[in-house]
């Protein structure tokens, strides 16, 4: 068995890294000394602001790995991954770009035509432009390959129908990728015959229906596709390699610190709380163990996005950072309803609790992410 690929190699912060990293969080704390910034638990999903967006555009904190070329500013994934570690510490409403400057612009990259770089990148890196992924479908999550929503060939691209669902930020996105199937199902191989489509959300046909969460709040929604026509312009990549394309991004959509920092402005203010208790009260065992835990995940996830930055193989490596990380956010909720001497009614704790059980389902649940794991070992 080799295991090189399930332990990449990890990576310094080098001076640079740590300057980038205390102007972001400058920047931050005068936001939030000003009132004008709120940290929230979870807000990379539920702050949607796109004035917010725009304004860490403007900075040069979106569509950082995006070429020159195309908008945006030719940097690496570990000086990114520095930037978000920071914006999620912060609790930062950063919902509007994520998908778009997480997944969408590596996507175009890797797999775009000309055109379509050229029409996405620069207002993706402008904060202009907000996707959504149109992945899950009401009887296919898990197993994704089993998705129905088809393309039927017609004049000049596909006519789509189907439904998509928990599609987070369809609402207010300007475009989602859609995992469809253009060839009809073979039972011998499940994984041949899906395509990814570029479908403008306000295009003829797309009815967004709101799906409101436990928290009382809409970020995301059903999507109902009935014969909406995407020209063969709008579809990404190869038609049929739908599967391969949407899987070599996983390393990238599981390991990033949003799978270990969703609430963290819920544990500094646990860590504020215990730090102004008089002095000779005991200290929590569980702020360290919880601290450690948060310094193992940087590790492995900077050592991931160094990974991929490379061009190295980094899935199975990436989902033992998600199953860590999000049962690590979960347990953060946990520790500051029990020990953190929390009020329930605290926002931070209130949303914490609420929005706790999506941590191990989004992006792959943890049962699977088992059997990836197992699987990358050479266990199964
Ligand atoms: C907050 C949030 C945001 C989301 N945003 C998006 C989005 O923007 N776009 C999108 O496409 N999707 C999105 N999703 C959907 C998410 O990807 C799915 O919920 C996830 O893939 C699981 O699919 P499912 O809900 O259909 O559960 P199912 O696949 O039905 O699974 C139900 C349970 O059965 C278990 N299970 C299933 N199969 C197996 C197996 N073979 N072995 C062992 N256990 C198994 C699972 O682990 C799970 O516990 C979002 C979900 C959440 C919670």
């Amino acid at each position: 068995m080799t295991v090189n690929h399930l332990v990449p190699a990890g990576v310094p912060e080098t001076p640079a890294l740590t300057e980038l990293r205390h102007e972001v969080r400058a920047f931050l704390n005068s936001r939030i000394a000003d009132g004008s910034l709120t940290p929230r638990v979870d807000a990379w999903i539920t702050g949607w602001d796109p004035d917010f967006s725009r304004e860490l555009a403007a900075r040069g904190w979106v569509g950082m790995t995006v070429p020159a070329a195309y908008g945006g500013h030719g940097r690496t994934f570990v000086e990114r991954f520095v930037v978000t570690e920071e914006l999620l510490a912060a609790g930062a409403p950063v919902a509007a770009h994520w998908v778009a400057d997480r997944q969408a612009a590596p996507s175009l990259l890797r797999f775009g035509t000309e055109e379509q770089k050229q029409h996405y990148l620069p207002r993706i890196a402008a904060g202009e432009c907000f996707f959504a992924i149109g992945m899950s479908e009401p009887d296919s999550g898990s197993d994704l390959a089993s998705v129905r929503t088809r393309a039927r060939r017609v004049d000049g691209g596909w006519s789509v129908t189907g439904t998509k669902v928990w599609t987070s930020g369809a609402h207010a996105a300007e475009a989602f990728f859609v995992l469809a199937r253009t060839s009809p199902l073979d039972t011998s191989a499940r994984h041949a015959g899906l395509s990814q489509l570029i479908v403008e959300l306000r295009s003829d046909g797309v009815q967004v229906r709101p799906i409101v969460s436990m928290t009382g709040q809409h970020h995301f929604n059903e999507v109902h596709l009935d014969d909406v026509f995407v020209p063969d312009a709008r579809v990404l990549g190869d038609v049929g390699a739908g599967w391969h394309q949407v899987t070599s991004e996983l390393a990238y959509e599981r390991s990033g610190p949003e799978r270990f920092l969703s609430t963290f402005p819920l544990f500094r203010a646990q860590v504020r709380r215990a730090a102004a208790q008089p002095e000779g009260t005991p200290a929590d065992p569980a702020i360290g163990r919880a601290l450690a835990r948060l310094r193992g995940l940087h590790h492995m996830s900077m050592a991931v996005n160094a990974a991929v930055e490379r061009g190295d193989r980094a899935d199975t490596a990436a989902a033992v950072v998600k199953v860590l990380g999000t049962s690590f956010e979960g347990d953060l909720v946990e520790a500051a309803q029990l020990g953190g001497g929390l009020p329930d009614s605290d926002p931070l704790l209130a949303a914490g609790l609420l929005q706790r059980p999506g941590f191990t389902l989004r992006g792959g649940t943890s049962e699977i992410l088992r059997g990836v794991i197992a699987r990358g070992m050479g266990l199964r």
